[in-house]
C-alpha cells in the first residue's frame, strides 16, 4: 500500500500517519524527521538542511528529491509506503509522479487534511515532541492527546518520556512561512495536491474534529 498524507502544519498529519502506519504495517516516512535526525547526528546534509528549516523555509528540491527517491527504494518499502511532508511543492510533485510512473509503482491512495490556517497554527504552538519516539503524539492544546503530568512537569502521554518543543513551532514567522508555502496554489503544496487530483483520487478529510473522529473518517474511506 503506497499513500502519501497531505495536511499544513498542525492539521494532525503527523498523528494521523502514526495511526495509518500501525494499520498498514508500512513505514511512516516523513522529510522533517528524517532531516532533523541528520541535524541531531551533525551530518553534512543536517548541517545543510538546518539553515532553511530555522527560517521555515524549503530545504532546496536537489537535495530533498532524491533524498526521498532513494529513501523509497530502502528494503522496508517493498511493501508499501506513508509519505509525510513529501511532496511539498509542485516540482516535488511531479518528480514523484514520473519517478513511481518510470518503476511501475503504483499510487494507491492520496489523503488531504483539510483545516483552517488559525487554527492550526494555534495547534502547532501547542505541539510537544517525545524523546523515545516520534510516534508518539503530545499537544497542550488538544485533549485527546493531551501529555501526562509528573512532577508538576508534562511528560509524554504513552510512555512517560520527556518532552521537547521544535524551535520553529515556537516562532510564529516560521510558522507563517511554512503555512505560505503550504496554501500556495501556484507552486507550493496546494500546487502540488491540485496535481494529484488531476491524475488520481484523492481523499479529502475535515481535520477539525478530534483526533479520533478524523483518523476513523481517514480509515473508512480507505476502505
Ligand atoms: P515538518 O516536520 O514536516 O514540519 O518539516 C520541517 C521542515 O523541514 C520544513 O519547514 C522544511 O524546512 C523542511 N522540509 C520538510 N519537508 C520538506 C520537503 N518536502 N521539501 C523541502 N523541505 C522540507
Amino acid at each position: 500500500m503506497n499513500i502519501i498524507i497531505f495536511g499544513p502544519n498542525g492539521s494532525g498529519k503527523g498523528t494521523q500517519g502514526a495511526i495509518i502506519q500501525k494499520k498498514f504495517n508500512i513505514p511512516h516516512i516523513e522529510t522533517g524527521v528524517i532531516f532533523r535526525k541528520n541535524i541531531a547526528e551533525g551530518t553534512e546534509l543536517g548541517k545543510k538542511a538546518k539553515v532553511y528549516i530555522d527560517k521555515g523555509e524549503l530545504v532546496p528540491d536537489e537535495i530533498t528529491i532524491p533524498m526521498i527517491l532513494n529513501r523509497l527504494k530502502e528494503p522496508d518499502c517493498a511493501n508499501g509506503w506513508l509519505l509525510d511532508g513529501f511532496p511539498r511543492n509542485l516540482a516535488q510533485a511531479e518528480a514523484l509522479y514520473e519517478a513511481l510512473a518510470k518503476e511501475n509503482i503504483p499510487l494507491d491512495y492520496v489523503i488531504e487534511i483539510q483545516l483552517d490556517r488559525q487554527i492550526a497554527k494555534n495547534r502547532i504552538m501547542g505541539r510537544r515532541l517525545c524523546v523515545n519516539d516520534n510516534n508518539h503524539p503530545n499537544n497542550i492544546y488538544i485533549d485527546a492527546i493531551k501529555p501526562a503530568e509528573k512532577d508538576g512537569k508534562f511528560v509524554c502521554r504513552i510512555c512517560g518520556g520527556e518532552l521537547s518543543t521544535r524551535a520553529d513551532d515556537q516562532d510564529e514567522a516560521a510558522i507563517d512561512k511554512r503555512h505560505d508555502i503550504y496554501y500556495d496554489t501556484e507552486k507550493g503544496t496546494m500546487a502540488a495536491i491540485n496535481f494529484f487530483k488531476e491524475r488520481v483520487n484523492v481523499i479529502t478529510v475535515d481535520g477539525s474534529p478530534g483526533v479520533n473522529e478524523v483518523s476513523e473518517e481517514i480509515l473508512k474511506k480507505l476502505g
